[in-house]
């Protein structure tokens, strides 16, 4: 077999992935995209609640409050829980990650992302319009419905604080509430909606409409394990199933699974999962929910996708490999059908993802600091679906010499040392 050669391999086709591929196409890059699927956006960009979050100013940090550490650690929480067995592999990550939550340090994070943030949705649009699928791009803002008068307090006070950063929205009362989304049932304080996010009904659908307008503009797409990946010279060689390709250089960006290659290469890069489960449901009879909506108390989210109504479930601290433990969907699935008159469950059983995260809630984004041609875009935590274009234009700028559009320096790798 001859062996293939391109400017650029892309490892990994999520979401992430497809961003970094069509934005260094769009610099005229020769782009290969790796993924050990046959398709794009089978994993964790599948999975997620869909909301294309630009107006998340502020990341989700560790609590610095003592009530809910505590209420954390007897686990009986809905929004966290964590597998007591793989605690001790995790502990000296969560300190690390209670470390940066410090408020200077969040607030250091919340302003290194707010430029990508602030761009995301319009680099979406872009995408959108070039891959003509508008039917993958709702306007539907975002509800998040509090049930605790203490609860919307502290939810109305972090958006007084988000508005300060041009964050647009409304607290709605029981009354609002009932007229924005007619067939939701609760006894709620209220609710802080904000207007601005975005919303696809397929967010793997997405990630497959990008890879298609890459394929369209002449990027190819192969079948390939990146655990093959190696230096060959000046050159990076990967083993696809249609032979092996190299390239000048390679970006790594396979979210959760990302240390499979910088690892073997020396990076001792502190990249965790927080992981998370969906299930779809059928609507009942004619209910229809407008859009995303999260019981902020009850530690869910309602998404109503293409396939049915989607409820995905908080963080759940455990090895990413570690067999899946359901129970955060199973606590969840009365208290949704309470909300929104839910009919049978669409799958036999929950799918399972893992947020890759760094302890600092922000990605990694840029060059390996001992492998020249070596790019690394990876970590977007609980914003991927959000960052995946936007932190692909960051890095095509980077590796085309372009004047980066935001200040990079807070995604170097070098951060950890
Ligand atoms: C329950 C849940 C809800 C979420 N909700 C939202 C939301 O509403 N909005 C939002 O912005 N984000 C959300 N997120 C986060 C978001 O989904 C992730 O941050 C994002 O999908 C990460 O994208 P990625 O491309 O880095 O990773 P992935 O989508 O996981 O892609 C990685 C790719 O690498 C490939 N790969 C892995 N190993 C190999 C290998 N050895 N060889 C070749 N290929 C390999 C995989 O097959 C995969 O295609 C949510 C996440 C979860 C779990």
């Amino acid at each position: 077999m001859v062996e293939l050669r391109t400017d650029v391999l892309v490892l990994g086709a999520g979401m992430v992935g497809v961003g970094a591929a069509l934005h260094l196409q769009k610099r005229g890059r020769d782009v290969i995209l790796i993924d050990r699927h046959h398709h794009a956006g089978e994993e964790t960009s599948y999975g997620n609640g869909g909301i294309i979050e630009c107006a998340s100013v502020f990341p989700y940090m560790f609590p610095r409050d003592l009530g809910p550490i505590l209420q954390y650690a007897l686990n009986r929480t809905p929004q966290v829980r964590y597998r007591l067995a793989d605690l001790p592999e995790f502990l000296p990550w969560l300190v690390r990650y209670f470390m940066a939550s410090s408020p200077e340090r969040a607030l250091h994070s919340a302003m290194a992302e707010l430029p990508l943030i602030r761009r995301s949705l319009i680099e979406h649009e872009e995408l959108i319009a070039e891959a003509k699928v508008p039917e993958l791009l709702r306007r539907t803002g975002w509800l998040k419905l509090y049930r605790s008068d203490a609860t919307l307090a502290q939810a109305v006070r972090d958006f007084e604080r988000a508005r300060r950063y041009g964050v647009a929205g409304e607290v709605f009362d029981q009354k609002v509430i009932a007229a924005r989304e007619p067939n939701l049932t609760g006894d709620f304080a209220g609710g802080v909606y904000t207007s601005a996010p975005g919303f696809t009904p397929d967010p793997g659908g997405l990630a497959k409409a990008y890879a298609v307008l890459f394929g369209r503009r002449g990027g190819r797409f192969l079948v390939g394990d990146a655990r093959t990946l190696e230096q060959s010279g000046h050159r990076w060689r990967i083993s696809t199933d249609e032979g092996s390709v190299t390239a000048r250089e390679a970006v790594v960006a396979m979210g959760p699974w990302s240390d499979q290659v910088f690892r073997p290469l020396g990076y001792s890069i502190p990249l965790n999962v927080k992981r998370g489960y969906h299930i779809h449901l059928k609507a009942n009879g004619n209910a229809v929910l407008g859009g995303p909506v999260l019981d902020a108390d009850q530690g869910f989210l309602l998404a109503p996708m293409s396939r049915g109504i989607r409820i995905t479930t908080g963080v759940e601290f455990a090895n990413r490999d570690a067999p899946p433990n359901p129970v955060q969907v199973e606590r969840a699935l009365p208290r949704a059908r309470a909300l929104f008159p839910l009919g049978e469950a669409i799958e036999a059983k929950p799918w399972k993802g893992a947020r890759p995260c760094l302890p600092d809630m922000l990605p990694v984004i840029g060059k390996a600091s001992r492998h020249p041609g070596l790019w690394f875009d990876f970590g977007h935590q609980h914003h991927g679906l959000t960052l995946g274009p936007v932190t692909g234009r960051l890095l095509a700028e980077m590796m085309t010499g372009e004047t980066p559009f935001a200040d990079p320096k807070p995604f170097a790798v070098e951060r950890f040392g």
